[in-house]
């Protein structure tokens, strides 16, 4: 597997993918080692996490470099991915024993009822490679700590960043026969789709999670899905500071070069304060530099992936043959790395690629409403439900219209946020369970009702 830096279209390394043997291999030794791991103390795997975590904060810089050479992700950035991972572990090492805890519901003479929570077994945690620190921790931290064994799969995209979460792992006290790393492509992805695994958690588009879900159906074990998104926001008359609303939104949509899952991907705006948000957004936008990764000051690096510039070019040129107005970028950059510069699209509607079809790159459109009515008809009109935002000072407003979002997260006043005390969910084509907050904890265990008489 040739790994190549975005930045440069060089390869900077190459690494040995599995194939179906060696990965049928790891599978054994995790289906053996499981039951051990399981049988450990809470504490200590809990003891073993903590010290992980302690070992990402200890590297930081140096993992920094690393994900950014391979995903492209400005340096300060990649800080900011780890230093969010480590967060989120605190949330699972601060709350794992109260929610993996045998709980006492009914008691009455000569009757215990009881539910234990028990490890899913060996799972496989396939994984995307736009944030590859927090979407793993998400499934293999809560995993391991439940007692399941992990089979963990990066995103070849970010397979660099996979050998030194296996490395810290292993120093920290994971043991080999507990969680093991799998490389590779696609093939490794569905050589883990035929081993006859307890549980599936995959982060990615849409297209793959189908898939997958199909080929696991059949298993009858749990399947999660963490899917794309065509996160809308909202900007309402009432709003006093439309210059802030709009530094807030274009953060939103251009933070890791476009490339989140919960990127603001559209905006319609109150047909009031329209045109002084699309000056203010221009305005912000303008501002950000775009460049290496490694440099200084960079906000926009190259996209992690060649393949969607041309998903970009193409979402661009379908919105200007039906009307849209260009106000900002609307191409790749020539010369080395796959750079595509932010761009901003207004005069858009619904039959436009831009404002329906997932764009995971800098590009947004920006459309204008009559009210709050249109805006909530246009929000809901997609296959999609990850996230939706307002930003509205009339709280009778913001209630309504967030409760009339058919969408896992909403936002009031902000964008782009995920918090681990919160259910991290998708609905639709956004993907299947929750993962994150305490339903995020016990998504790796299965409950054990005990009825205890005598
Ligand atoms: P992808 O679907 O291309 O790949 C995801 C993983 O699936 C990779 O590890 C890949 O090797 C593996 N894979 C590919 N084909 C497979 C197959 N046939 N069988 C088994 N495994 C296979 O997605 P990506 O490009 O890595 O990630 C980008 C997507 O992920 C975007 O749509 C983004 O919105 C989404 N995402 C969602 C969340 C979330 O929390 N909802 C978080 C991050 C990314």
């Amino acid at each position: 597997m040739n790994i190549i830096n975005p930045a440069t279209g060089e390869i900077i390394k190459t690494l040995e993918a599995d194939n179906g043997s060696t990965i049928g291999n790891k599978y054994q030794k995790l289906r053996l080692g499981q039951t051990a791991w399981a049988a450990r103390l809470l504490s200590e795997r809990i003891a073993i996490i903590a010290k992980f975590s302690a070992l990402l904060q200890a590297e930081k810089s140096e993992l920094a470099a690393i994900l950014s050479s391979e995903v492209g992700k400005p340096v300060g950035q990649a800080v900011g991915e780890i230093n969010g991972a480590t967060g989120r572990i605190k949330f699972f090492l601060e709350n794992a024993e109260k929610w993996l805890a045998t709980e006492l519901i009914h008691e009455e003479p000569n009757l215990k009822e009881l539910i234990s929570y028990e490890a899913l077994g060996v799972i496989a945690n396939i994984s995307a490679w736009n944030y590859p620190y927090l979407v793993g921790v998400n499934v293999f931290i809560p995993a391991l700590i439940a007692g399941n064994a992990v089979l963990y799969k990066p995103s070849e995209f970010a397979s660099l960043t996979g050998v030194e979460i296996a490395r810290l792992l292993y120093a920290a006290g994971v043991p080999e026969d507990a969680f093991a790393l799998v490389l590779g492509e696609a093939q490794a992805g569905q050589a883990l789709l035929e081993l006859p695994l307890d549980g599936y958690f995959f982060t990615g588009s849409y297209a793959t999670g189908k898939y997958i879900a199909e080929q696991v159906a059949k298993k009858l074990v749990p399947c999660q899905l963490e899917l794309g998104g065509k996160d809308p926001l909202y900007v309402s008359a009432y709003n006093d500071d439309i210059a802030k609303v709009a530094v807030n939104a274009a953060e939103g949509a251009f933070y890791n070069t476009g490339q989140s899952c919960c990127a603001v991907e559209r905006i319609y705006v109150h047909a009031d304060v329209y045109d002084q948000f699309v000056a203010e957004f221009v305005k912000e936008t303008k501002t950000y530099k775009m460049g290496n990764p490694t440099e200084e000051g960079v906000f926009i690096g190259p996209l992690t992936r060649a393949a969607q510039i041309a998903v970009l070019e193409n979402q661009v040129q379908d919105a200007l043959s039906k009307g849209a107005e260009l106000l900002l970028g609307g191409k790749a950059m020539e010369g080395k790395g796959y750079y595509f510069e932010p761009t901003i699209l207004t005069n858009v509607n619904h039959t436009m690629l831009v404002m329906t079809e997932e764009s995971f790159g800098p590009i947004i459109g920006i459309q204008k409403v009559a009210d709050s009515q249109e805006a909530i008809a246009l929000m809901r009109d997609t296959v999609y439900g990850l996230t939706a935002a307002i930003y509205s000072n009339n709280e009778a407003e913001m209630k309504d219209f967030l409760a009339q979002m058919n969408s896992g997260t909403v936002y009031s006043n902000c964008c782009d946020r995920v918090s681990a005390n919160l259910p991290w969910t998708g609905r639709g084509h956004s993907g299947l369970g929750s993962t994150l907050s305490y339903i995020g904890i016990r998504a790796f265990v299965q409950p054990k009702a005990w009825h205890i008489r005598g």
